[in-house]
């Protein structure tokens, strides 16, 4: 058998015929029909009022602390379980990142240890759904109402997923949304900010736009960013977006078929399969080794790629990133569940191309080699 990668892009929908469209109408650069429909038919697909379609997620991240004010020393709240890029967008304008620890089932951000975390000069909580399951998010909201908080909610991972039946991508004052190719809609690169507030909305796009103003352009009130997408990009958006229903489905497909075939695997933590509120659209599938098998994530996860297949490894805690250490903006106190995920999970190839008969093969394999690591 071929390479099997951890993540293959599915195109084979409208998106050759649209971007034909960009190259036959010269439309390529970030002016042009596909950007306002792609922003559109996203916040639609939500139920979002705006969309605000920018050059990634990370760039989206930015731009919602930004339109947001958060200002030098503000206080927000996030999981510690995450990419840097929710981290970062405080850090960089000045603002100070508080974490809190994951659920060990869920891998989300447990939502009775934000509270604690809460202070004078919090500003907002930062929701981040993980790798398919969505974060518990009534708790959430309902703390930032008695607070007085904003929330964010960093959806990248969650394109159709749904919260007691109410779409992710649609809670709190601000919600991003990511399209790089692993994500289940992919422009290459590419990200969207959504929001219902017009004023928000308005703010956000000046931002992506370097806030040009509107009545003498090259006159500046405030420091922006060039985070335009191109209609290029949004073309294959949009393409994407025609066919989620059925990559939802089949990304849940692939995840219940490793389930089966692993579920009896000694030593294996699977993905929590349903929560009260959520079924799981299995963004990834990972899996964390429990204590029996001896040998590291690093040792397996080499022997699958020595046996053609590819994994990655889970997020490593912003508790413990050494650029925040350096920066002082973290203590040395622990977050364990975190920290044990980050050292002992890893995700299996999860591409919309895998066939059943990849995943068989993965599995085979896997279990083949955890047999010679337990005790
Ligand atoms: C992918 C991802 C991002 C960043 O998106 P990019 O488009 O890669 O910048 C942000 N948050 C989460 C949870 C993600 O999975």
């Amino acid at each position: 058998m071929n390479f099997i990668p951890v993540n293959e892009p599915l195109l084979d929908g409208n998106e050759k015929k649209y971007l034909i469209e960009c190259i036959d109408t010269g439309w390529i650069s970030s002016e042009g029909p596909f950007i306002d429909r792609f922003e559109k038919e996203t916040a639609a697909s939500v139920g979002r009022r705006y969309g605000v379609a920018v050059s990634n997620g990370t760039a989206a991240l930015e731009v919602a602390i930004q339109a947001l004010r958060i200002q030098p020393g503000d206080e927000v709240v996030m999981p510690t379980f995450t990419i840097i890029s929710c981290a970062a967008a405080v850090v960089k304008v000045g603002g100070v990142p508080v974490f809190v620890d994951c659920d060990p089932y869920t891998w989300n951000m447990n939502p009775d240890q934000i509270e604690s975390r809460i202070t004078a000069r919090t500003k907002a909580i930062m929701l981040v759904h993980i790798y398919g399951l969505p974060t518990d998010i009534d708790p959430v909201l309902q703390l930032a109402k008695k607070h007085g908080l904003y929330v964010i909610e960093d959806a990248a991972e969650m394109h159709g997923q749904t919260y007691k039946e109410k779409q992710c991508g649609s809670f709190g004052d601000i919600s991003i949304f990511s399209f790089y190719p692993n994500k289940h809609i992919t422009t290459g690169e590419g990200g969207m900010v959504l929001t219902d507030d017009p004023k928000l909305a308005e703010r956000c796009a000046s931002l992506r736009n370097l806030c040009f103003k509107p009545e003498r352009r090259f006159v500046h009130d405030e420091i922006g960013s060039n985070f335009r997408m191109t209609n290029l990009q949004a073309a294959l958006g949009v393409a994407q977006l025609e066919r989620l229903d059925q990559t939802v489905q089949r990304k849940r497909e692939i995840g219940r078929l490793y389930r089966k075939l692993l579920t009896d695997v000694e030593g294996l933590q699977l993905p929590v399969e349903r929560t009260e509120y959520a079924e799981n659209i299995y963004w990834v599938f990972g899996v964390v080794l429990q204590d029996s098998i001896r040998c590291s994530v690093e040792e397996v996860m080499e022997k699958l790629k020595q046996s053609g297949i590819g994994t990655r490894p889970f997020f490593w805690p912003m508790h413990e990133q050494p650029v925040f250490r350096k920066m002082g903006i973290v203590s040395d106190e622990s977050l364990p569940h975190a920290e044990l995920i980050a050292r002992r999970g890893f995700y299996l190839p999860s591409g919309l191309t895998l066939t059943n008969e990849q995943i068989r093969h993965v599995t085979k394999v896997l279990i083949s080699i955890l047999k010679e690591e337990r005790e």
